[in-house]
Order: structure tokens, then sequence, then C-alpha cells
């Protein structure tokens, strides 16, 4: 049968900054994010024909894009750096403490980590984060 993954886009806003980054983005900012999630399949009874059911998508992945929206995200991928830190490279803040920024990059890692441990059902294969209608950062597991 020839393979056919699902997709659903999310939105959110937030607030983030860079901390020592020179330049712009090293001050208090916000974004309206877009988030894509790509599953291959989920364990379990399906419907024929049907890779993921796009409200179980909707379900699983809401929960976790609420933890984000209208936060600030220096704080909660904070908060998952410390859960996970191989997941994260560190830097330096402005007082010297190592800390997570929320990069792009980073909020992919975040997303992969939070999918892992929130939906392990799901096998998902592409994470793309829209950090601007024309930035984003991707993951897949092609590589
Ligand atoms: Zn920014």
């Amino acid at each position: 049968m020839l393979q056919v993954t699902a997709t659903k886009i999310f939105e959110f806003a937030y607030a983030h900054r860079l901390p020592s980054y020179r330049g712009k983005c090293g001050n208090l900012h916000g974004h309206t994010a877009k988030v894509e999630i790509t599953v291959a399949g989920v364990q379990g009874e399906r419907y024929p024909g049907i890779t993921a059911d796009f409200h179980e998508i909707k379900d699983k992945v809401g929960l976790i894009v609420e933890e984000l929206d209208h936060k600030c995200l220096n704080e909660v991928v904070g908060r998952a750096a410390c859960d996970a830190p191989e997941y994260f490279e560190q830097v330096g803040d402005e007082g010297g403490a190592l800390v997570v920024a929320p990069t792009a990059e980073n909020m992919v890692r975040w997303f992969k980590l939070r999918l892992e441990r929130e939906w392990p059902e799901a096998d998902v294969v592409r994470i793309r984060f829209w950090e601007s209608p024309s930035s984003y950062c991707e993951w897949n597991r092609s590589g």
C-alpha cells in the first residue's frame, strides 16, 4: 500500500528573548508561530484508509501547544531542558548561568521531546516550526 502521511497545522502566540544574543532578538519580543506535525501512523485500532485521525492529532498536539500559547518560552523551554538536557545545547545568560535559549531549532527539539512523552503511540516523522511566515526549522525522520 502507498505510504501516506497526515499533517496538522497549529498556530499560537508567544514571547521570548535570546539570552546573550547580540542583536534585536536579545530583547523580549513576540511571534505568531505555526507548527506542523506530520504523522506516518498511530499504534492501535484505526479506520481503514486513515493514517492518523486529524481529530486525534488535534487533541494530542493541541494539549502540547497549550503549554506554549501566550507564554514566555524562555521559562517553558528552560524547564524542559532541566528534564532532558541531552536534547538541548545551553548558552550562558547575562548573569553567567547556563540556560536553553528558545530558538526555533530548540522549539523543534521541545516538540519532539513532548510528543515522545505525551503521545508515544504516534509515529511522528516531521516537525516543522515556523517562527515567522518566511522562517522555519525542521526535524524529520529521514534526516
Ligand atoms: Zn524571536
